[in-house]
């Protein structure tokens, strides 16, 4: 069981955009992060897995095994989920309301089932006193947990979350990435982030793939991909990365060195 990129190219207008990127893997039950700087490529990359963006014909991606490239969007969308890195905010739904539907879109069952998946995610999420509020009326980090619970309230086999923690406060960003990482193993499911914060991104991915302007940067463990040298390379910073044993790398940005470029 591996969602795998096996090449993958893609332009949009006269831009290529993502230029034959090769050999990534994602597993299931644990969290792979995507990084790279702002215009790398990172939600270009998510939705071309999800079906979202048009990719280059000679591309190929696959599901355990099976290619994913060519199937119609209606089968990718039984095994994906994509979560925009901005969800519309403006709904009169509540937010109760916002999560049933998700699950009643994609799960068809009777019975009580839905509803108490539908409760356990507004526990999990902190969001049960806000449960018959409007989506409008929530703030940006409360609308962004509501987004979390409807991606995951449809119980995808690949879920793709484009920066899922970046309107969050400190607390909520530690309970999410712990959640979203104990999902994953609960469910065996194949989780895809793009996140910024890279020693978040060290504490709960088990592997990274790494890109720099729409090319891969590099692939693998924390330890192995966040060095001062590929910081300095893709982010245009000076980083201290202090390595212990047993505990991901701790990486303390200090300055920008040059324009980042892309
Ligand atoms: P990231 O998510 O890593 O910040 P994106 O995948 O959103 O980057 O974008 C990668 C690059 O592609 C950026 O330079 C962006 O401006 C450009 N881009 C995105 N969509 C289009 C488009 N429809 N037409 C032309 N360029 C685009
Ligand atoms: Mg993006």
């Amino acid at each position: 069981m591996s969602l795998r990129i096996e090449r993958l190219s893609c332009r949009l207008g006269d831009k290529q955009i993502l230029d034959n990127i090769e050999g990534l893997l994602a597993k299931p039950g644990e969290i792979t992060a995507l990084l790279g700087p702002n215009g790398a490529g990172k939600s270009t990359l998510l939705k071309g897995i999800a079906g979202l963006e048009r990719l280059a014909p000679c591309s190929r991606i696959s599901l355990d095994g099976m290619a994913l490239t060519g199937v119609s969007p209606a089968v990718r969308a039984e095994h994906l989920y994509y979560l925009p890195q901005q969800p519309g905010s403006s709904s009169a739904l509540t937010v109760f309301e916002a999560i049933m539907l998700a699950r009643r879109t994609r799960i068809k069952e009777n019975g009580r089932q839905g509803l108490y998946r539908v409760r356990d995610m507004l526990r999990d999420l902190e969001l049960e006193e806000m449960a018959e509020r409007t989506l409008a009326t929530l703030s940006g980090g409360e609308r962004q947990r509501v987004a979390l619970a409807q991606a995951m309230v449809r119980e995808p086999r690949v879920l793709l979350l484009d920066e899922p923690t970046s309107a969050l406060d400190l607390h909520h960003q530690l309970q999410v990435l712990d959640w979203l990482s104990r999902r994953a193993q609960e469910s065996a499911m194949i989780l895809v982030m793009a996140i910024h914060d890279l020693n978040l991104a060290a504490r709960f991915a088990a592997h990274m793939w790494m890109l720099k302007a729409g090319h891969t940067a590099a692939w693998g463990g924390p330890g192995d991909v966040l060095t001062p040298a590929r910081l300095r390379d893709v982010y245009a910073i000076e980083a201290q990365v202090e390595w212990s044993e047993n505990a991901p790398p701790r990486i303390t940005p200090l300055t920008a060195t040059r324009r980042l470029g892309i």
